[in-house]
């Protein structure tokens, strides 16, 4: 029986090998590897995947044509739900997805969804880069702010419908999250994220690079003098927070954005480059999710002896799965069920130690998950000289502050109802700027809603005219 067969294991990087470098630690599936793991699905008539999935990809119809090696088939029912399917198959948290919610992995182990989707992926970015010409245009002229996923899949299905489309991102690289936060070694720039780009581009969509909305131009002037029909904006959270606790201004304590930013966009990591970054010996990062994993991997690779202090314990890490054994294979050690309290300097005003105390699990929280609570004197020192915060991030309040009538909520995201409509009329979000800091598939699931929305706008406001 086709559930009989063990799951295809995927081929990865030698973990001492790959502590050191920047390359990509998993090398994904061959043809025939994808194919095998193929016949593992089941094809449920109500396939819970596809369910799980915040897009609804429609996997088992993609997996069957993958399965019968006609890969072209396959990427075209992908690309129905989902426009950035090689980088959605390297980061999605797969295993609370739809991996999570396969069948086969009640007893035994989920068809590998994630692996297939970028198995097509990579095999569409190789295979198909003349198709998708920029489709006739319709006249209309919608501007999108910023460059990540949510504003990529706003801005390629819209052009898809004959918009004009012009980005404007902030920074002088585009791809927002995908270049400047996700580490090369999990998702390759060059390879995957600037094809991806590429293929927006082909569709008509401009980009435009160093513009700051908000300070360069603003919402209000691209509606009121530059004639655009309708904005996304897709600016995301990149405000960092921080614990408040004593010490956090020292020489050597960084957010997790800073670092992360230096060390992929500019080449801090390369002794070459003229931007380099401080690492240090020993490394404390601060925080259990994708972030904190991200930058203690990061200064694992830059050098150093690297530690993850996480409040709660291993079972709430944020984290997705294969994150958290890929850092563990590689060497970092886990302080679990530990919380900094102050950051102690030497005399030069640098990082020298860091005052924990051990927490234990009480009563479940709002979010549900067990809270931590301090063990009374229960105080010790970690010796370092870098002290990373990976806490979370939000939203920039620039844009909110320069947009007439756009309002926020408490948190300072941007309000929006699920189709990405704004409290201004025309204006429209999605993304880490309307929830706080989410997933690249949730951003991208917001990003296509919106693009409908947008189009029901246009044509209701021109209906009327
Ligand atoms: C280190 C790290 C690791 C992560 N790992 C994962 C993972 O493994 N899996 C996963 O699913 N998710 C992960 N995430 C989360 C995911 O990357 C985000 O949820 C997603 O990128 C949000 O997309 P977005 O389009 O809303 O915003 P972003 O990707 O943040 O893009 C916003 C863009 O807007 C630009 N911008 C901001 N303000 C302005 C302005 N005023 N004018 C013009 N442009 C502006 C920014 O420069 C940026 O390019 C990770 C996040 C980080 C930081």
């Amino acid at each position: 029986m086709a559930n009989k067969i063990p799951r295809v294991p995927v081929r990865e990087q030698n973990p001492a090998q790959r502590a050191a470098n920047f390359e990509e630690v998993c090398y994904g599936y061959n043809a025939n590897e994808a194919m095998l793991e193929a016949t593992r699905c089941l094809d449920c008539k109500n396939p819970r995947c596809v369910t799980a999935c915040p897009v609804g990809i429609k996997i088992p119809r993609f997996i069957e044509r993958l399965k019968e090696g006609d890969f072209s088939a396959a990427a075209d029912i992908i690309a129905e739900d989902s426009s950035l399917p090689s980088i959605c198959g390297r980061v999605c948290p797969q295993e609370t997805q739809c991996e999570g919610s396969c069948i086969l992995g009640i007893k035994g182990e989920a068809v590998a969804i994630g692996k297939l989707e970028r198995f097509i992926g990579d095999w569409q970015l190789e295979h198909r880069t003349a198709e998708h010409a920029a489709p006739a245009t319709n006249g209309h002229r919608v501007a999108v702010v910023g460059s990540g996923p949510s504003s990529l899949a706003c801005a390629s299905d819209l052009a898809k419908m004959g918009y004009k489309v012009d980005v404007f991102e902030a920074l002088h690289e585009l791809g927002g999250v995908l270049v400047y936060g996700i580490p090369e070694f999990r998702l390759p720039k060059q390879a995957i994220v600037r094809k991806e780009i590429e293929a927006v581009r082909r569709l008509g969509v401009t980009f435009e690079t160093d513009v700051v909305v908000g300070r360069t131009v603003t919402v209000d002037s691209l509606l009121d003098d530059e004639g655009y029909d309708a904005v996304f904006i897709g600016s995301g959270a990149g405000l960092p927070r921080f614990m408040g606790i004593e010490g956090e201004n020292l020489n050597g304590v960084f957010s997790a954005n800073e670092f992360l930013t230096r060390a992929n966009l500019m080449r801090a990591y390369d002794n070459e480059s003229d931007t380099p970054i401080y690492v240090g010996r020993r490394v404390v990062v601060v925080g259990g999710g994708n972030v904190a994993m991200d930058a203690v991997r990061t200064a694992k690779r830059l050098g150093a002896d690297a530690t993850i202090v996480y409040r709660r314990s291993e079972t709430e890490l944020p984290a997705r799965r294969e994150e958290v054994h890929h850092a563990k294979e590689e060497g970092i050690e886990f302080r679990m069920l530990t919380n900094p309290t102050r950051i102690i300097g030497d005399e030069r005003g640098w990082v020298r130690e860091i005052n924990c105390v051990r927490m234990e699990l009480g009563e479940p929280d709002e979010s549900g998950r067990r809270s931590p609570v301090e063990v009374a004197g229960s105080d010790f020192r970690i010796e370092c000289d870098a002290v990373i915060m990976a806490l979370g991030t939000l939203p920039n309040p620039l844009i909110a502050s320069t947009t007439s009538g756009l309002e926020t909520t408490r948190r300072g995201c941007i309000a929006a109802d699920a189709d990405g409509r704004t409290t201004r009329e025309g204006v429209f979000a999605g993304g880490d700027t309307v929830t706080g800091a989410a997933t690249v598939i949730l951003a991208m699931g917001a990003g296509r809603r919106a693009a409908k929305a947008i189009d029901e706008y246009v044509k209701a406001k021109n209906a009327k005219q």
